[in-house]
């Protein structure tokens, strides 16, 4: 197969991860016999400096074209200063926006190698943590009104919080579909005892469902939940959520299975284009320095190659050499402890691409 990828190197180490990734993809692609071209999207800091726009047309054009986009990170310090309509991350959301991504997949899943980083009780963490949050990213309390206003004398704020049965129903189904390709349960998160936004959310979820008689579902309150993510992981296989509770929720889940540098994310929309993505950040601190843990956009690439491209072996292939590189003992600075092998970006890159 031919595909064309757009490719956003960003700020800070974003340039670095991603030439690890599209490195790992053309093993990919030499490995099974397809056809990767890349094209570059300029977008963040680096394109105000250029273009003096954070995402110039041309480069959501690009994106808009390519069956697929991969993305390091954007922003710095460097804009920090810029007038908040102009601010990298505002290039992003442009993106998200414009590409119609109303689903947002982050899976959480410990490496058995590095259940050293894992801040949970050994006996928790040892059950395994491997589940994957679908949040709806482009509704609900974010995307409402925001008002600030004076009454009785003292400022008041208000957010608007809204779903139509439309926004509820379509993320569901990729919760449903991505249950089916997993281990067959979708956990439902809501606050349905107060909110009528998480009452619609349930009654939708439940009418998508019947399309679905091969998956589970459950329903679960969000403070539940966020107990639940740290008493006893191992229970969840696909929780669904609105776009505040996922947001905090996907965090949590990150956090409990290690480092920052080590987890992917997938934005999604209609049709099979979505938008690949490590979870972090440009980090700046250690930017340039050959420091970087390229594994999570070496990750996100391969939820590329699954989701977007239907090519689950050859996802299945990067996965695997990530694992093997991990049993090797390799590491990056951020999940070195003990005595594995300190390795920097392009050389923790060039190890899982001899993997594949
Ligand atoms: P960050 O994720 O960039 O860094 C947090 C810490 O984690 C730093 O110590 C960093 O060195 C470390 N880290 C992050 N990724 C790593 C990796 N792959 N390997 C090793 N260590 C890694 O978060 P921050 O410092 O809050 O943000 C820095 C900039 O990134 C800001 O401008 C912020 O707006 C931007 N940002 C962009 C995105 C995005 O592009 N999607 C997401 C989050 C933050």
């Amino acid at each position: 197969m031919n595909k064309t990828i757009a490719v956003i190197r960003g700020d800070g180490i974003g340039p670095e991860i991603v030439n690890e990734a599209i490195g790992v993809l053309d093993a990919v692609a030499k490995k099974f016999g397809h056809g990767f071209s890349y094209q570059e999207a300029p977008m963040g800091g680096c394109a105000i400096d250029s273009f003096g726009v954070p995402l110039p047309d041309s480069s959501l054009e690009t994106c808009l074209n390519a069956d697929s986009v991969l993305l390091g990170a954007v922003g710095g310090p460097k804009w920090d200063a810029q007038p908040s309509a102009n601010r990298p991350e505002r290039g992003l959301l442009k993106l998200r926006s414009a590409m119609g991504l109303y689903t947002n997949v982050r899976p959480a899943r410990m490496f058995s190698d590095l259940a050293a980083a894992c801040p949970l009780r050994s006996d928790i963490a040892a059950r395994g943590i491997d589940f994957v949050v679908v949040r709806e990213l482009i509704g609900g309390l974010y995307f409402g009104e925001h008002t600030t206003f004076e009454a009785d004398g003292e400022q008041k704020a208000a957010d608007v919080c809204s779903y139509s049965e439309h926004e509820v129903r379509r993320v569901a189904r990729v919760a449903f579909d991505m249950a089916r390709k997993r281990r067959g349960r979708v956990t439902s998160v809501d606050k349905a005892n107060v909110l009528d936004t998480s009452r619609l959310w349930r009654r939708t979820v439940e009418e998508v469902a019947k399309d679905y008689p091969d998956v589970e579902l459950l329903h679960m309150y969000v403070d539940n939940a966020a107990m639940q993510i740290v008493r006893d992981p191992s229970q969840f296989d696909v929780i669904v959520t609105e776009n505040l509770f996922g947001d905090i929720l996907s965090d949590e889940a990150s956090q409990i299975t290690g480092s920052i540098g080590m987890i992917p994310s997938s934005s999604m929309g209609e049709g099979t284009r979505g938008l690949y993505e490590p979870i972090h950040g440009s980090a700046p601190d250690i930017a340039g320095q050959d420091k970087a843990n390229p594994i999570g956009t070496i990750l996100a690439a391969a939820m590329m190659l699954r989701y977007s491209f239907d090519m689950a072996a050859e996802a299945d292939a990067v996965e695997s050499a990530v694992d093997q590189a991990l049993k090797a003992g390799l590491r990056c600075g951020d999940i070195l402890n003990g005595d594995g092998k300190l390795l920097g970006c392009k050389a923790m890159g060039a190890e899982i691409r001899a993997r594949i």
